[in-house]
């Protein structure tokens, strides 16, 4: 995962998630700005470096509409007192108005969209949605830990579209606590689950009977294990489609030895509103009109003695209805039992949160997680889909020169015919997981294509940018354009563009900036033309476009450039360069980035071979020292011989390795 500072972010839209989910009070106030404060050193530092912040969070659970009471608005108040500076307020999440403020953003300016929940696409993780929250994005932070077990589109799906990526400080802090919480993890080892659904905690359990000594259950979802031994509790809060789940857990535990405790004794309530009659039973079945409101004192007295001599103890969900005050009490005591273990106590969520900063006892726990849900499964599973995702399609500088086969379908193919030929490479996707597989469709066939390859790992390439981001530039597409249609790569300089429509160095040079500014990834392509390799000029020529179309790229960029080797010559004509004649400029091109940029970025650098590539030379080819994939025309208009050439180069690579 690639911390925060090795993102280039100068001037740059950044999409920053963070969390902002904070109480409020019934006047929609903000009870606590905590979470807010939480992100404000990444927000420092970006704004440190001049990037052009866009931020985004959910509030609440408005489930897919607009709720007034759960705008962002007072947050965007708040934030910018904190910063004293001006937050803008986005009127939505995307769409035109929204796409339009981010193209406005000066470095400096923060853009707080609206709350990311009023869009049901958002927990849908839908692609589309997806691909509109990074239109006009360069760099994604995710500075959300507490959203991160969530496979939702400002998590998960948004860096799919948004190629540089990386973790904001309060993720990192916490992804390095929990790791080092598991990696040490002492025995006794005990988790406390409360909370009212087991549905929400099902594979957390499970996770967790593999690693600790004794799981802990209170709140609502006790009823669901008890009623489902055949206790009748009464009126309280039972999942009647978990019971068959609850019996199985139960079991489960038992088979692994864990020590599964539920509450001894029960408060019981026959209001939620009056506490006025409310009694303390350790037995069954419950009274009918009565239900279940926190645990009781012999429950407390059990807990709190294996609590105490843990000596790693995780906690989350509250033990009874926390939030009235009447049936806080066993959260309240439990929360004193971990603030006087002296192991390490880890405690995530809310409610759990809120109990010992009641009584004064935060300082006394080693670490408040502002994520509850995302602690546990952390602690159940090590991973996250949210941190997973900021890995993917993302090589980390140093990286292995993992296969990239890109397609140049250049002025061919209608939307029809290019949808057919994305669906047959679809079809292949999995045999070809591990390369980089990229295709350029003709503009026209691009939105379609995006909506093809959805969260697939095929990636959209342009097959030109120009460098202007908008205007009076008639037949032209800037790199807004491209980033909206989905494309994360572009090929820049392709010997047809630099003989049919005047591309010379300077506009290559332009056109590679322009992309790099946009996070796009160009495909920069070199190469002589046949007199110039019979004139014996081909490294000279070679030297010189590199020079000249890599010109002002600083080495921080030039790790997201993608090079081709094109040799005019071998290009649509049938003929190859040999294995040898290709080794031998690829090696010199090596050279060159050595030059400008040092041995450890030229020997990560992808350069790709392209000139009548098929499935019949490319084992050959990419078995040599420094051809990392292909660029490939006329053979990438089918799909047999495209996924052909790319399986071909995954085995050389892999023979290679
Ligand atoms: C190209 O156009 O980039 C190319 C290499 O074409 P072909 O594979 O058809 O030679």
């Amino acid at each position: 995962m690639l911390q925060l500072e090795e993102l280039k972010v100068e001037g740059r839209t950044v999409f920053l998630r963070v969390d902002f989910n904070v109480p409020l009070t019934d006047k929609g106030e903000i009870r606590s700005d905590a979470r807010i404060r939480a992100a404000l050193p990444t927000i420092r530092y970006l704004l440190s470096r001049k990037a052009k912040i866009v931020i985004a969070s959910h509030l609440g659970r408005p489930k897919g509409k607009v709720i007034a009471d759960l705008s962002l608005l007072p947050i965007a108040g708040r934030l910018s007192e904190l910063l004293g500076q001006e937050v803008i307020m986005a009127p939505d999440v995307v769409g035109p108005e929204v796409y339009r403020l981010k193209m406005d953003l000066k470095p400096g300016d923060i853009l707080l969209l609206e709350n990311l929940r009023f869009r049901s696409e958002e927990t849908d993780n839908d692609p589309e949605f997806a691909r509109q929250l990074g239109q006009g994005v360069s760099c994604f932070v995710n500075d959300a830990f507490s959203s991160c077990h969530r496979s939702h589109a400002s998590v998960v799906g948004i860096t799919r579209f948004v190629y540089e990526k990386a973790a904001g400080y309060l993720l990192r802090k916490e992804v390095e606590f929990l790791k080092k919480a598991i990696e040490g993890a002492q025995k006794p080892y005990v988790a406390i689950l409360g909370g009212s659904k087991v549905s929400d905690k099902i594979a957390v359990i499970e996770n967790l009977m593999n690693k600790v000594d004794s799981i802990l259950i209170g709140g609502a979802m006790a009823y669901t294990f008890i009623n489902a031994q055949g206790y009748a509790v009464g009126r309280s809060f039972v999942e009647d489609d978990k019971l068959a789940l609850a019996r199985s857990l139960l079991q489960k535990a038992k088979e692994k030895g864990v020590n599964f405790y539920l509450p001894q004794d029960h408060l019981l309530t026959p209001s939620l509103e009056d506490a006025s009659h409310t009694r303390v039973v350790d037995t069954f079945p419950f009274p009918a009109d009565m239900m279940a409101v926190d645990i009781g004192p012999k429950t407390v007295d059990l807990y709190s003695w294996i609590i105490t001599r843990a000596k790693t103890v995780i906690w989350n969900g509250p033990l009874g209805i926390f939030e009235k005050e009447a049936f806080a009490g066993g959260t309240l005591k439990i929360a004193e039992a971990v603030a006087i273990s002296t192991g390490t106590t880890i405690i995530g969520g809310g409610d759990s949160e809120a109990a010992v900063a009641k009584l004064g006892l935060s300082n006394k726990i080693t670490h408040i997680s502002l994520g509850g849900g995302a602690t546990l499964e952390y602690l159940a599973n090590e991973t996250l889909p949210g941190l997973e995702a900021l890995d993917v399609g993302f090589r980390r500088f140093p990286h292995p020169r993992v296969p990239l086969v890109a397609g140049n379908w250049k002025m061919n193919k209608t939307i029809a015919e290019s949808k057919s030929l994305l669906e047959g490479i679809l079809a292949a996707e999995t045999e070809l997981k591990d390369a980089d597989v990229v295709v350029a469709p003709p503009y026209t066939a691009l939105t379609e294509a995006e909506k093809i390859l959805g969260r697939s790992s095929i990636r959209l390439a342009g097959q030109d940018v120009f460098w202007e981001d908008r205007g009076a530039y008639t037949g032209e597409v800037s790199p807004s354009m491209l980033l909206d249609a989905g494309c994360r790569y572009c090929i820049v300089g392709h010997s047809e563009r630099r003989q049919h429509f005047g591309e010379t160095d300077e506009t290559v040079n332009r056109k590679v900036r322009a992309a790099l500014t946009h996070g796009i990834t160009p495909i920069f392509c070199v190469g002589e033309s046949l007199k110039e390799r019979e004139q014996g000029k081909t490294m000279e020529v070679i030297a010189l476009q590199v020079h000249a179309g890599l010109a002002g790229v600083e080495a921080e960029e030039f790790r997201f450039i993608v090079t081709a080797y094109e040799p005019i010559w071998a290009i649509g004509t049938g003929k190859t360069a040999t294995a040898d004649q290709a080794q031998g400029v690829h090696s010199f091109i090596r050279s060159l980035f050595k030059e400008k940029y040092g041995k450890g970025l030229a020997g990560c650098a992808i350069i790709l071979y392209g000139g009548s590539v098929n499935p019949a030379n490319a084992f050959s080819l990419f078995k040599e020292k420094d051809i990392d994939g292909f660029l490939v025309g006329g053979a990438s208009l089918e799909t047999g011989s495209f996924v052909e050439i790319s399986k071909e180069a995954i085995k050389a690579y892999k023979e290679k390795k």
